[in-house]
């Protein structure tokens, strides 16, 4: 995983474009925004279509050359709405992200995107080590600047493997020691009620763990299922 994966926007034209690439960039959880001689910036547009992402623009860096905007970066990629003949072949938004996302870890990593118009230019693609193309309808392949920016984020949120895991509020799931804890509890239970046999245990408890890592609960769910064991227990014997 590189250190900074920076997402450069070449001469955006639409203020608007800008705000809502920082949008999308942290709804994915990407904050390092590169602008290469942006028409305007800041903006009270971009501003407006960033809504709550205005520490991803405050943090944003306008710079005036293409070179400014790569230093340092190890890896390159440049989108294209088009196909090209110059440069090395287009690759998928999903192959791109694994790329990027394989990066030795003290590197940063660039994705490049252009101008509304016009997009990257021949020159500037060739600065590229990887051609991004996010297939599309042949007769009508452009999306909107801000558009593919989300296509991309989304496919580097997946290739990180930090896809927040749907839990209950924003719980994180519970640790390794409090699973254990669980499953301790689980198999006391099935065994004092009865339900297992601890000389034939056959595979009970490997497919409860199974269960369980699938479910990632949080720590408030698990407190819940040991409650109900220690109730159901304590009823049987009281
Ligand atoms: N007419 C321009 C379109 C530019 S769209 C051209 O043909 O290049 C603005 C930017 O959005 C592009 O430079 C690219 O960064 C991104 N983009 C739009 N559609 C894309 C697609 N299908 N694949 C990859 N990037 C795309």
């Amino acid at each position: 995983m590189p250190r900074h994966i920076r997402i450069v926007l070449v001469e955006p034209s639409h203020p608007g474009n800008i705000g809502a690439a920082a949008r999308a960039m942290r709804t994915m959880c990407l904050d390092t925004l590169v602008l290469v001689r942006p028409a305007r910036f800041p903006d009270a547009e971009a501003n407006a279509r960033a809504s709550g992402a205005l520490d991803v623009l405050r943090r944003a860096r306008a710079v005036t050359t293409l070179d400014e905007a790569l230093q340092g970066c190890a890896l390159v990629a440049g989108t294209s709405a088009r196909r090209r003949d110059l440069g090395p072949p287009a690759i998928t938004p999903r192959a791109c992200a694994a790329r990027l996302c394989d990066a030795p870890p003290d590197v940063d990593v660039a994705l490049l995107f252009g101008r509304e118009r016009t997009g990257l230019t021949n020159e500037e693609l060739e600065r590229c080590h990887l051609l991004v193309h996010i297939p599309a309808n042949p007769e009508y392949s452009s999306l909107n600047l801000a558009a593919a920016v989300q296509i991309l984020a989304y496919e580097l949120l997946l290739a990180r493997g930090t896809a927040p895991v749907a839990t209950d509020g924003d719980a994180l799931p519970a640790n390794v020691e409090e699973m254990e804890g669980l499953y301790a509890h689980l198999e006391s239970a099935a065994i004092t009620s009865g339900f297992l046999d601890p000389q034939q245990p056959k595979h009970l408890m490997r497919r409860l763990r199974r269960l369980f890592n699938r479910a990632q609960p949080d720590p408030r769910e698990i407190n819940i299922l040991r409650g109900l064991l220690t109730a159901l227990l304590r009823a049987r014997h009281g």
